[in-house]
């Protein structure tokens, strides 16, 4: 567990602010990036659940929210967002399912789409963290802190495809504010940041019997993309600023995604994300703008707030 110093330290360093609006920064020599094929993906038809899905739980078990019961709400929401009595669930992107195959019916074929967080290159859900609970490793990977996190969700809104999802009852919110302006903690895929550190392929990649998911260095990935994608689509390499993830298909991702949307129960990507094309949002300056002025203001309340509480009872200050 970090000590209470260290978490006022990762509530006031936030946010990136100036690193928001600045370009793109160059992708470091170590940056990976990965090929989903969906037109090798069959979904796993024939297992209870697709081995990249079984995979990543197993890999990421360990990791999992363990929520404190029973949960409250909180201002300003009206209910939290608790996935811990359905961990099983496996028809959407979940704090426990960071990877979601979406099956998508079209006449005549079925297509199955491995969703996931994308690795944005200036991944706008990083830069506008107010916590600064949000990082990127030098291969890459866009990595949540969940002893920073304090569930605002601002990277979900900030997100073009509402990835991170939030899970009540576990984190820093818990000690600092409870009642207030939180509520959990987000989760999302991090491209298995510690497996690329050294050098291994991501759990699900691994596990693919297709080999629908491939990764690889940038430069090598750069190449297999002119090699496979031979007048298919291509969707993710220039979307949201560019990505590292990018879906090959012989079917328009416009379809696709129209698809997905009609399929979807309200207009919110409620973990099903689509394959819409993208401004990316850090571009859009009205809601940058609010969002910036959000984001100090959100992370002085918190390190005041975790200044003032006391300690709890037999819980020593680390300082
Ligand atoms: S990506 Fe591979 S493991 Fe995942 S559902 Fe498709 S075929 Fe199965
Ligand atoms: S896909 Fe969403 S959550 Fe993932 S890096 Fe991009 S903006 Fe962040
Ligand atoms: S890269 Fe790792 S965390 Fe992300 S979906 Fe694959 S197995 Fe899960």
């Amino acid at each position: 567990m970090p000590r209470r110093r260290d978490l006022l330290a990762g509530a006031l360093i936030a946010p990136n602010l100036a690193a928001a609006q600045a370009a793109g920064e160059p992708p470091a020599p170590e940056q990976h990036a990965s090929i989903i094929d969906l037109d090798r993906c069959d979904g796993c038809a024939d297992r209870a659940l697709p081995a990249c899905v079984a995979a990543c739980r197993e890999w990421n078990r360990e990791r999992f929210p363990k929520p404190e019961k029973p949960l409250r709400n909180y201002w300003p929401q009206k209910k939290f967002e608790d996935f811990s009595e359905h961990p099983d669930r496996a028809d959407r992107l979940t704090p426990y399912n960071w990877l979601y195959v979406e099956k998508i019916e079209l006449p005549g074929k079925t297509v199955y789409a491995p969703r996931r967080c994308m690795q944005c290159f200036d991944a706008p859900c990083r830069k506008l963290c107010p916590f600064g609970a949000i990082d990127r490793t030098k291969e890459g990977a866009v990595v949540i802190n969940p002893d920073v996190c304090f569930g605002g969700a601002k990277c979900r809104d900030a997100c073009p495809w509402e990835i991170p999802q939030r899970q009540a009852g576990v984190g820093i919110y818990l000690k600092a504010a409870p009642k207030f302006a939180g509520g959990g903690v987000m989760f999302k895929c991090d491209f298995c940041a510690e497996r690329l550190a050294r050098g291994e392929a991501p759990a699900c990649a691994a596990a693919c019997p297709r080999d629908a998911l491939i990764f690889g260095t940038l430069e090598a990935m750069k190449t297999k993309l002119e090699e496979v994608a031979r007048g298919r689509f291509v969707y993710g390499r220039t979307e949201n600023g560019g990505t590292a993830t990018w879906y090959v298909s012989s079917v328009p991702f416009a379809e696709l995604d129209s698809v997905i949307r009609a399929s979807r129960q309200t207009k919110a990507a409620n973990g099903r994300p689509g394959f819409q094309p993208e401004t990316p949002k850090l571009a859009q300056s009205a809601w940058l703008a609010k969002a910036t002025l959000a984001a100090p203001v959100a992370a002085v309340a918190a390190a005041v707030m975790l200044r003032k509480r006391k300690p709890a009872e037999g819980e020593g200050d680390a300082s």
